[in-house]
């Protein structure tokens, strides 16, 4: 006899983030996780610097600080702002605290890969709505909902296709969800899009009983690394995700420096029309080397490689013989696809020049 885990933990499979290096390149082109190169705020650094004396007290439980700076800059009810552990420990307490064994959580296919871990876990019988031109299908999501659905997850953009559902659907989606179901929508890539049809979701968050919303300080803000997240729903429901999270689950240095990059928007406008910039001239240079892309909104594109030897396989293994690293989709993502981030100026002219090559070979 043996400890074992729960049913549901044994259906689960660790997540598989994106590689770092290559073999005999000391310096990599690391675009397979999103993140951004061109880093954080300045502000936030001189913030990070600036706690460094005090680590030997305990963060601010409240999280007054911060959740004030994101009320200012999001226009919301800074009471109604859970921070958290990345924007990944806002969706896995909501799905802990709502979900359990005999209810249905309805994931769109392409949402964020743990939620399928916190769902399994706790036991909760997941149901996937396919996305099969690589957006999100309310009509799909309406189709699956039954008596037991308790939670619905979409990452709005989602990821890795890079699209959106509009503001207009996204309210039809939750006006026809019932009332007891909570609407999750992972709004990781928000601050990236700049489509007046997008809507993360806190303006249905403002007045509707159940849609929480979760953003991230990993993304446009450049702090993954700290590990910092928040998210804004109604207050009864902000209220349970208080009552289980750890006291001092965002610690005093994410605290700080998402404060001070939170408040920067011009560092914010600056690294938005960068990847704008960038986004459109890969996506131009994709399309005339006669590779297909999805219509992106985020800081990485998706590709759609052609069958045979110039394949997405092929192509990966070509950038990453020149030291660049994409992210190849395993077999959950669209088939033969790469995913890559905007990177620097250098990099994604070292992308270009390695499609070329690809292409022409
Ligand atoms: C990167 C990403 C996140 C962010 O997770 P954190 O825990 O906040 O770093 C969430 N959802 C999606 C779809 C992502 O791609």
């Amino acid at each position: 006899m043996s400890p074992r885990p729960k049913p549901g933990v044994l259906r689960t499979s660790p997540y598989v983030p994106g590689a770092r290096t290559v073999e005999g390149y000391p310096q990599v082109v690391k675009l397979s996780s999103n993140e951004s190169p061109l880093g954080p705020s300045p502000r936030a650094l001189a913030a990070y610097h600036a706690v460094a004396p005090m680590l030997f007290r305990y963060p601010d439980g409240s999280q007054a600080g911060l959740r004030s700076a994101i009320g200012r800059v999001y226009d919301i009810d800074p009471d109604r702002v859970v921070c958290g552990n990345g924007s990944d420990e806002i969706l896995s307490l909501l799905i802990r605290a709502y979900t359990g064994p005999g209810d249905e959580v309805i994931l769109s296919q392409y949402c964020f890969a743990m939620c399928y871990t916190h769902a399994n876990v706790q036991g909760t019988d997941l149901v996937v709505s396919p996305e099969a031109d690589c957006r999100i299908s309310v009509r799909e999501i309406l189709a699956r909902v039954t008596a037991r659905t308790r939670m619905v997850i979409l990452a709005n953009p989602n990821n890795p296709c890079g699209t959106y559902l509009p503001a207009a659907e996204l309210e039809r989606l939750h006006a026809q969800l019932p009332a007891e179901a909570l609407l999750v929508l992972d709004a990781a890539y928000a601050e990236y899009v700049v489509a007046e049809d997008y809507d993360s979701g806190i303006s249905l968050a403002r007045h509707a009983d159940n849609v929480v919303v979760t953003h991230t300080f990993s993304k446009l803000y450049g702090l993954a690394g700290l590990r910092i997240g928040w998210g804004y729903g109604p207050g009864a429901v902000m209220e349970i995700l208080n009552r289980i999270r750890t006291p001092f689950n965002a610690n005093a240095a994410a605290l700080a420096a998402a404060e001070a990059a939170v408040l920067d928007r011009e560092h914010a406008d600056f690294v938005r029309e960068h990847v704008r910039l960038w986004r459109t001239r890969l996506m131009e240079e994709c399309t005339a080397l006669g590779i297909e892309v999805l219509p992106s909104v985020t800081n990485f594109i998706l590709m759609i490689l052609p069958e045979g030897s110039r394949n997405a396989a092929a192509a990966a293994a070509h950038l990453t013989a020149r030291g660049i690293i994409p992210r190849p989709l395993g077999a959950g993502g669209p088939p033969n696809a790469l995913r890559i981030t905007i990177g620097l100026e250098s990099d994604n002219l070292a992308v270009i020049a390695a499609l070329r090559e690809f292409m022409a070979a």
